[in-house]
């Protein structure tokens, strides 16, 4: 389980050659043994109506732990069986620290590349400090008591060295003195999505000691991401990032205006950006706004569906497709947009292009969808081989086929 990848993604031909994070769980010798029998390091805490929340502790393998001998983890419902019952596989092990952890300019500590790295390559991957439901965040930020007492038994669960990299973590909203408060500010700070864990439908949130402190940007050059199997977070490169470059993932929606993401940014983590995109002039920064408000059109309309209208109803352009998705293309370099959109973007021009038979075009573009889905996931899903022979693919010709009399097709967004 990777996040995210569009849930509209359907790669035409099966993954042959898997990504280098992807393990088999099946292979006994990849899982680590849980101590299903010890209670220990288990403290009950509390109750709720639904789930009685528990702080438990998920062991990770030696070999791929560079701080970690153990995952603090809140949890509810089964999620701490469902885990020990998995066990946790371990990760690639190849993968060398090729980043610091330093001062940045105007933005206090960031991360920086110490060498090149070309789109979808590993930047950081590892294990979390400490996961917990986001519920219990939500609740604790609602000014809800019950939860609040949840953080501070799983901080004393972390050893000495985690204690400290937790605490050390940026606290965008500290007290004077209020000890239990700045950890939950700690945490609020750094919580960064997971999606939901087995046994718990809600959503789970995680702190790391590294990811943790890579900087915000409107216009961002990595992609975050969970992999459930490995219990480890990672960020990939979406563009290439030359050594000494430092490395920034998005904290929000990044598609909305402005103001919307500057009110967002500000009273979540206290902070008003100056990224390349929040620092145009103001005019600039107008045109900004349009440019990112028609992006979010392909969320609102079905990429797919509109393609697949267009390729069978002869009264619309032949153009239609590709002018449009092109535009999108030409927005996304614009704004210095890196993210998994793309995917979207040139899987509709792949699937134009093939239906035109024009396959030249097919193939640029599905050489763009690789790039964009080994940049979000590590995986090719199928891209390379349909950029070497895009007239295998489903769509082939489908634009060059006769009129079907009477039918009718509908399309969502022009
Ligand atoms: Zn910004």
């Amino acid at each position: 389980m990777r996040i995210p990848i569009p849930a509209d993604f359907r790669p035409v031909f099966d993954d042959a050659a898997p990504g280098p994070s992807s393990v088999d769980l099946s292979a006994s010798k990849y899982r680590v043994p849980l101590p299903l029998d010890s209670e220990k390091g288990v403290a009950r805490v509390t109750e709720t109506d639904d789930y009685e929340p528990i702080i438990t502790q998920v062991p990770v393998p030696e070999e791929t732990r560079p701080y970690n001998k153990l995952v603090v983890c809140v949890a509810f419902g089964d999620v701490k069986q469902e885990l020990y019952a998995h066990g946790v596989a371990p990760y690639d092990a190849g993968v060398q620290k090729r980043y610091r952890i330093t001062q940045v300019s105007g933005l206090g500590v960031g991360l920086v590349v110490t060498e090149d790295h070309a789109p979808g390559s590993v930047i950081v991957r590892e294990c979390p400090l400490l996961v917990m439901p986001l519920f219990v965040l939500a609740a604790n930020r609602a000014g809800i008591p019950v939860p609040s007492d949840l953080l501070v038994p799983a901080v004393k669960h972390l050893d000495d060295n985690e204690a400290r990299l937790f605490r050390g973590l940026y606290n965008c909203h500290p007290t004077r003195g209020d000890e239990v408060e700045d950890l939950w500010n700690i945490m609020k700070t750094n919580a960064i999505s997971i999606g939901s864990l087995p046994g718990f439908h809600g959503q789970y949130t995680a702190v790391y000691s590294d990811i943790c402190r890579i900087n915000h940007s409107c216009s961002p050059n990595a992609i975050y991401g969970w992999d459930l199997q490995s219990f480890t977070g990672e960020v990939r490169a979406s563009r290439l990032i030359k050594k000494g470059e430092e490395v920034f993932i998005t904290y929000i929606d990044n598609r909305g205006p402005y103001d919307v993401r500057q009110r967002q940014l500000q009273n979540t983590y206290n902070f008003t950006c100056a990224c390349p995109a929040c620092s145009l002039s103001e005019a600039e920064r107008k045109r900004s706004d349009v440019r990112r408000s028609l992006l979010s059109r392909i969320w609102r309309s079905s990429p797919d569906s509109d393609v697949e209208a267009w390729m069978f109803d002869h009264k619309l352009p032949e153009d239609l497709i590709i002018k449009r998705f092109l535009r999108y293309a030409d927005i996304m370099e614009q704004e210095m947009l890196s993210d998994a959109q793309w995917i979207t973007i040139a899987r509709a021009l792949v699937m134009a292009y093939s239906a035109l038979r024009e396959v030249e075009g097919a193939k640029k573009w599905a050489k763009k969808a690789k790039e964009a889905s080994l940049a979000a996931s590590g995986k090719d899903q199928g891209w390379s081989e349909i950029a070497r022979a895009p007239e295998r693919t489903d769509w082939w010709g489908l634009r060059k086929l006769p009129v079907i009399p009477g039918a009718t097709w509908t399309i969502t967004a022009i």
